[in-house]
């Protein structure tokens, strides 16, 4: 048999099958990108779980060979590196931006025929930096695999992170900090700005591409249907709705919700400045420059549908050919989001209470329980674990007549179910977390990996949220929500 290069044996072996489907669209969608050279990249962390469900094996390399490998250095065979243009309202403001500081390696085929991106972020300069280095820090990126990690688990449709190498190269911020490497696995990276990119251009046939490239990908039951993009729309509408619902259930604030950040598959993307929230109020904003508050925890319903229509303003051309007709039928479709969203929430938050039935008015006893949360600053979180329990929350905080007069409420809702409710407790531990992601347990572990080259306290972290169902003596430490958390500030990961 004729010898293949030893890299190439390696690479295959590992399981690697690059489509590379976005690289065929027409050459304004992207501009190819290399990943910049890195003289020293280490494995931080391997997400061995994550390679297993991908059917990937890198068990027989050497740990050089896969920081090499993840650091952009030995690229896998079939692959073809690219950095994807799109555009995007950032804090409102229309931008051209691009992928600065992340290089799509392609699409690699699933063991069950899906297809997902497979994204270098922070791996060298692009066409599209602008004035930014392209590079990442080893906190950032630590954070992002925290998070969308804790997301996963937490059962969030939310990109994957595969592996953290450091570049053994220093960035420079507002400090010197260490250079690092996420690799992203997604659906796709198809942004609501993709389609603001294309439609800024006044680019009718390649928009209809676009839309029918991801019609194809993600939503392909629409493929043969009348009227497809409109339905596009909808379906778009439809996710959105159903994960912002999913992010305020569990108190995830994104944190920079601009329209470049907002995936057309419904997975969360992007992860910035976010964070969760500990005592409930829809005020929370822990981003240190969203100064208004315009990415608030209580605003991220409305944002998204802000940024909805900006998605549907792109389709217009494709929805009719009449503008006045394609907007009143996009019109139309954009209103039903905030019902949408209500069904989406509310079902949440039965299941949260425990509720089987649907009564007028649960609306109003879910919303007078977050009441007595907010004038009680009380833990989201732990408030719906501690409903969860069989017996009755203890503590001095359920004293508190305002809460006893809630909970009297919620008993009596209750005696109206058929189920019993030792299982309907048991129903809400399989919907109410015991561990998120507390921002005090992530910055402990961000700082052990980052001063002290300690990667211990990150692996417990994510143990501890890999089951965050479970309340297990080990986890413990993990459900407390800090003693202190005034001033807490998080920053984009630039
Ligand atoms: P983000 O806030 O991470 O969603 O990024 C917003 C835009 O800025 C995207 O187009 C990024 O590619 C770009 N960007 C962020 N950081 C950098 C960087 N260090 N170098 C180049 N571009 C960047
Ligand atoms: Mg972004």
């Amino acid at each position: 048999m004729v010898d293949v290069n030893a890299l190439g044996v390696e690479q295959n072996s590992m399981g690697w099958r690059f489509d590379n489907s976005y690289s065929r669209l027409p050459e304004i969608f992207f501009a190819p990108a290399k990943p910049a050279p890195f003289g020293a990249p280490r494995l931080a962390i391997l997400n061995q779980r994550l390679a297993k469900e991908l059917g990937l094996d890198f068990d027989r390399m050497s740990p050089e060979a896969v920081a090499s490998l993840f650091a952009g250095q030995d690229l896998p065979s079939g692959s073809q590196p690219i950095a994807q243009g799109y555009a995007g309202h950032q804090y409102g403001n229309f931008t051209m931006l691009g992928d600065g500081r992340a290089i799509l390696l392609g699409e690699h085929r699933l063991p069950s025929g899906q297809l997902v991106d497979i994204q270098l972020k922070g791996a060298g300069p692009t066409p599209f930096s602008r004035r930014g280095d392209g590079l990442a820090a080893l906190g950032p990126m630590l954070r992002e695999y925290i998070i969308s990690e804790a997301m996963f688990a937490l059962g969030i449709p939310t990109t994957r992170s595969l592996a953290v190498v450091t570049t053994g190269e220093a960035v420079f911020r507002q400090t010197r900090l260490q250079g690092a490497i996420l690799t992203r696995v997604a659906a796709s990276h198809i942004r609501v700005g993709t389609f603001e990119y294309v439609s800024a251009r006044q680019d009718e046939a390649n928009l209809r591409l676009l839309a029918d490239y991801t019609i194809n990908r993600h939503y392909p039951d629409l493929v043969d249907l009348p009227d497809k993009y409109l339905k596009f729309l909808r379906a778009v509408i439809d996710r959105q709705a159903s994960l912002i619902a999913r992010w305020q259930l569990v108190g995830f604030i994104h944190g920079v919700m601009n329209t470049d950040n907002m995936a057309i598959s419904g997975e969360t993307i992007d992860y910035g400045p976010c964070a969760f929230m500990n005592a409930y109020h829809p005020d929370t904003v822990f981003s240190s420059i969203d100064h208004a508050g315009r990415y608030a925890y209580g605003n991220q319903p409305a944002i998204a549908q802000w940024n909805l229509a900006r998605f549907a303003e792109t389709l217009l051309p494709l929805i009719a050919p009449e503008q006045k007709e394609a907007i009143a039928m996009a019109t139309e479709v954009l209103n039903q989001y905030p019902a949408l969203f209500e069904q989406y929430w509310l079902a949440g938050m039965r299941a949260k209470l425990g509720l089987l039935n649907e009564e007028a008015g649960d609306l109003e006893l879910v919303q007078s329980l977050l009441d007595w949360m907010q004038q009680a600053a009380a833990d989201f979180t732990n408030t719906f674990r501690d409903l969860s329990a069989d017996e009755l929350p203890s503590g001095d905080r359920y004293e508190d007549p305002d809460f006893r007069a809630w909970h009297s409420r919620w008993q009596l809702r209750r005696g109206r179910e058929s189920r019993p409710s030792t299982l309907a407790h048991a129903a809400m531990r399989g919907v109410n977390p015991a561990v998120i992601p507390r921002n005090h347990r992530v910055e402990e572990a961000l700082a052990a990996a980052e001063d002290h080259d300690d990667l211990s306290v990150l692996h417990r972290l994510l143990a501890a949220l890999a089951t965050p169902y479970e309340a297990r003596a080990d986890n413990v430490p993990y459900q407390e929500p800090p003693a202190d958390e005034c001033g807490y500030r998080t920053f984009c990961g630039t």
